[in-house]
């Protein structure tokens, strides 16, 4: 086969960033758009020795999974691959991925997996779940500012469809960047240009407080403060009347981080506050939150469920963030220590641990690597420990003094199947522990992404 040759393929397999997967004359294809269960025409765009890439010219098959996307930018926009995809083929699909990697990567035995494994937790309703967006803000060469979504793999601006905005976004959020835009129009004021590194406006980031109504707007600016701040502030109440803050994060810096250091509030509150369960947070710009507030709740119920906590552990929180977990366990526990890498996120947790009432909890800021071996050298037991690392998984000095504390369970949150699965397999290498059971929930429904919630026991 060569560039630019046409064939027909059926799929058979989903990619990492929701591509399809297919088997044609003993190579493996990748094409974007493609669903299992699809016979496609495509043509080839690039080949490799044993696999290739190709693109879609035609849907001779429908595969029974296919949907109409309910986004009229999906295929466009690069942040929601499954749009197309019913949402109950895409949790057969995400359950089937964590027990394969389980398997493969993991080392279990398919029989045993399948009899430990509990029912995938989906949405009732898979739209509109996110309660934070970051919207990118550019300008068209014939000065049009566009605010929207990156493309696959790229910095150009998909701008949502007027009438619908973001299927997975927040209904409101269109007014929203609509005030900007507007504000930004009126006193002449430029969007970020990231090759040029001029221009004042970089990002809308939005977060909403799901449960309490609070609405924080910042606005990420390549400067130290914004002109006609009065005027944003008029556009964007009356917008959106739920707004109870509204900021400015300082980005200077060229690169891709979105967030810079400094953030300053310039009218309303410099955070809003959420719950989960009974539990109160409060959320700055920069903290990290759960994007998913129905189905984070779903997630930490399961964990707590699985920690099964009686009143008077000792537990610790690997990887607290800013001390969802740990609080969501303190209730139950003897007493919780968290651990965490980012000193603004121990900032929030100690001040979460204190706007509840709770007494029982402390937060060590430094990497669980670092941390942990130090705090058992202390003496300090561990009954129960629950680790949430990012999608890399736990560094291997971490299981190894998990291993060496051998506390009676350890629960496993985790959004990376294949890093879950390599870590459980060191965890369970030494006969000491046991799978019991685990629990895949779709924080991240018409994505690839699926979080996981796992329960080793001691044996
Ligand atoms: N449990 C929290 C956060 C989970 S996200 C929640 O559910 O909200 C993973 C967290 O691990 C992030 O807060 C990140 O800052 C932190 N982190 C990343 N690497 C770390 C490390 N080596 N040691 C400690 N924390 C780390």
């Amino acid at each position: 086969m060569k560039k630019n040759d046409v064939f027909e393929i059926e799929i058979t397999g989903l990619g990492r960033d929701g591509e399809g997967i297919g088997h044609f004359e003993g190579q493996t294809f990748f094409i974007n758009g493609a669903l299992p269960g699809d016979t496609v025409r495509a043509s080839v765009t690039k080949l490799k020795k044993t696999y290739g890439y190709a693109r879609v010219l035609e849907i001779v098959q429908p595969s029974p999974d296919r949907v109409e996307s309910v986004c009229p930018v999906s295929g466009r926009c690069g942040g929601c691959s499954l749009m197309n995809y019913s949402y109950i083929a895409q949790l057969r699909m995400k359950d089937a991925l964590v027990e394969d990697d389980l398997v493969r990567i993991g080392g279990f035995d398919r029989a045993f997996i399948e009899k430990i494994k509990e029912p995938i937790i989906g949405m009732d309703d898979p739209l509109h779940y996110r309660n934070k967006a970051q919207i990118p803000v550019g300008e068209r060469s014939d000065g049009k500012i566009v605010t929207g979504f990156y493309a696959r793999h790229s910095h150009r601006i998909v701008e949502p469809d007027g009438k619908t905005g973001c299927m997975i976004g927040s209904p409101d959020n269109e007014e929203i960047t609509h005030a900007v835009k507007s504000w930004m129009y009126e006193n002449r004021i430029n969007s970020y240009d990231e090759t040029t590194g001029k221009g004042l406006v970089r990002h809308i980031l939005i977060r909403h407080g799901v449960h309490t109504g609070q609405v924080m707007v910042c606005l990420v600016i390549n400067g130290r403060s914004i002109p006609a701040a009065d005027n944003l502030v008029d556009r964007l109440t009356v917008a959106c009347p739920d707004i109870t803050s509204i900021c400015i994060n300082i980005n200077k810096n060229k690169g891709n981080a979105i967030l810079g250091e400094r953030t300053e509030c310039i009218w309303g509150e410099p955070t809003i506050t959420d719950r989960v369960g009974d539990i109160s947070f409060d959320i700055s710009a920069k903290s990290f939150f759960q994007v998913n507030p129905v189905q984070m709740e779903r997630l930490y119920s399961r964990a707590l469920e699985y920690a099964d906590l009686k009143g008077n552990e000792n537990v610790y929180d690997l990887y607290s963030g800013i001390g969802t977990i740990s609080l969501f366990l303190a209730r139950k526990a003897g007493h919780v220590t968290g651990v965490e890498v980012v000193p603004d996120a121990v900032k929030d947790a100690v001040r979460n641990a204190r706007l509840n009432g709770f007494s029982n909890t402390n937060f060590y800021t430094g990497r669980t690597e670092d941390v942990l071996p130090k705090l058992v050298a202390q003496g300090r037991p561990a009954d129960v420990i629950v680790l949430d690392p990012p999608r890399k998984g736990a560094e291997k000095e971490v299981l190894d003094t998990i291993l060496s504390v051998a506390p009676s369970k350890i629960v496993y949150v985790s959004c990376d199947p294949a890093t879950l699965a390599r870590d459980l397999k060191i965890l369970c290498s030494g006969g000491l522990y046991e799978l019991k059971k685990y629990t895949p929930v779709d924080q991240f429904p018409e994505t690839m992404h699926i979080e996981t919630c796992s329960l080793l026991v001691r044996k």
